[in-house]
């Protein structure tokens, strides 16, 4: 591994470390954490105490904020169901809808780049005698609608396709596959984590029967979800996965976590109304950045179709640097990079890789998160600085000296040794 001293100004305005990774979790806005605080204090009843003051002021933020969140995507209070995050609310949703429809048949589809908190349920669901197929994805990030057409037979009761990828923020066909399974009589669930509060999402006018989706990634509280289940046309059912009082129409058993709730629903709120012009603002700072990489860097690419895009994700590869180094060199930016840590060893991104990226180019790839709190001079100084350590590991790369002379690499023998 190489380090290299980087020698980029930082700007007026601009306060280190830079937080740039918004895919993983988003700062608590302060309008949120005003709505939760009273739950806190003053209002901290059990919404469930139905014979006096204190559970029914809980019970009143519960369901203010179950029509907030119901709001955002087009669905009605009654088919919100609390939970305690996406990798729940994924839980419940695939094992809630394998079991309820175990009868009609035992075929899920989902695909190749999904949150692990769907890919690991569908092992899961595999050992107990499913059937599950994983549609590959094309170049472009996107699955293709034929191999989805081609997987569903008449066992198939469930496909689960992401809205919005979380490293790639490619945007999947979601009214489409929506059509087709409605015509197909197949429930389509879809975690929708990273594309509720940043694009518009529609529950009918998409099809959707049940979607999973997060606070802490929409500038709410950490350990609160959402899954809307359908109640009309069809009427979606799911199996409880956690037994106990019969709270949420018995689907989630367990005491609310009332000041959460209270928090997602006023990020649902501030989402909604702020949406359109927050997606204008995060997109030109992504395209900002973009922009600026592109100008001065050469092989560099952008993984992931930039046509059906988060505004607020750019994820490239800058190809002949190590991974481990470029980040060190940045070490004052907060990205993510295409290593993914699972025990002592760095493994590729299983999502860059289905894309086809080779290892070294998964791990020389970074994910640049943009939110609600970040701002151009920030943008300024992380280009510049990505620039300043590409160019200078570079200068140490023997392979990119070679690219540059015009050799062909691909034709070199290595030695083995
Ligand atoms: C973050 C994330 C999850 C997990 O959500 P938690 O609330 O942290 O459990 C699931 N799916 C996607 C796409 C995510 O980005």
């Amino acid at each position: 591994m190489s380090t290299v001293a980087s020698t980029v100004e930082i700007p007026a305005g601009v306060t280190l470390p830079i937080y740039m990774d918004n895919h993983a979790t988003s700062p608590l806005d302060p309008r949120v954490l005003e709505a939760m605080m009273p739950f806190f204090t003053q209002k901290f009843g059990n919404a469930a105490s139905r014979n006096h003051s204190f559970g029914w002021e809980a019970e009143q933020g519960v369901e203010q904020a179950r029509e907030q969140v119901a709001k955002l995507i087009g669905a009605t209070a009654k088919e919100i169901i609390f939970t305690s995050g996406a990798t729940e609310s994924n839980n419940l949703a695939i094992k809630g809808i394998a079991e309820m429809y175990r009868e009609r048949g035992n075929h899920i589809i989902t695909q190749a780049t999904e949150h692990k908190a769907v890919l690991d349920t569908c092992k899961r669901l595999e050992k107990a005698g499913y059937r599950v197929t994983y549609l590959p994805v094309k170049a472009d990030g996107l699955i293709d609608m034929e191999d989805l057409k081609r997987a569903i037979d008449d066992k198939t009761i469930l496909v689960t396709i992401m809205f919005a990828n979380n490293e790639i923020g490619v945007i999947q066909p979601v009214a489409e596959i929506g059509k087709l399974c409605h015509e197909r009589g197949v429930l389509f669930h879809t975690d929708a984590v990273q594309a509720v509060g940043k694009v518009p999402v529609d529950v009918n006018a998409m099809n959707i029967d049940a979607l999973s989706l997060t606070a802490h990634k929409i500038y709410g509280p950490k350990g609160v979800g959402a899954l809307y289940v359908r109640r009309r046309n069809p009427r979606v059912q799911i199996s409880e996965q956690i037994n106990g009082g019969g709270h949420e129409r018995g689907m989630r058993s367990g005491t609310l976590n009332v000041p959460g709730i209270v928090g997602l629903g006023k990020a649902c709120e501030l989402a909604r109304l702020e949406m359109d012009e927050e997606a204008k603002r995060l997109a030109g700072m992504r395209d900002r950045l973009k922009a600026k990489l592109e100008s001065k860097l050469d092989y560099i690419h952008v993984n992931g179709t930039m046509e059906h895009h988060l505004p607020g994700n750019l994820n490239m590869s800058f190809v002949y640097v190590e991974g481990e180094s470029l980040l060190m060199g940045i070490n004052d930016i907060a990205v993510s990079s295409g290593s993914a840590c699972t025990s002592a060893t760095l493994e590729p991104s299983y999502v860059l890789k289905a894309l086809g990226l080779g290892d070294d180019v998964a791990h020389s790839s970074i994910r640049f998160g943009l939110g609600r709190f970040n701002n151009d001079a920030e943008v300024d100084y992380v280009a510049d600085k990505v620039i300043d350590v590409v160019q200078k590991l570079r200068e140490l790369s023997p392979l990119y000296e070679m690219v540059k002379e015009g050799i062909d690499i691909t034709k070199i023998e290595w030695q083995a040794h």
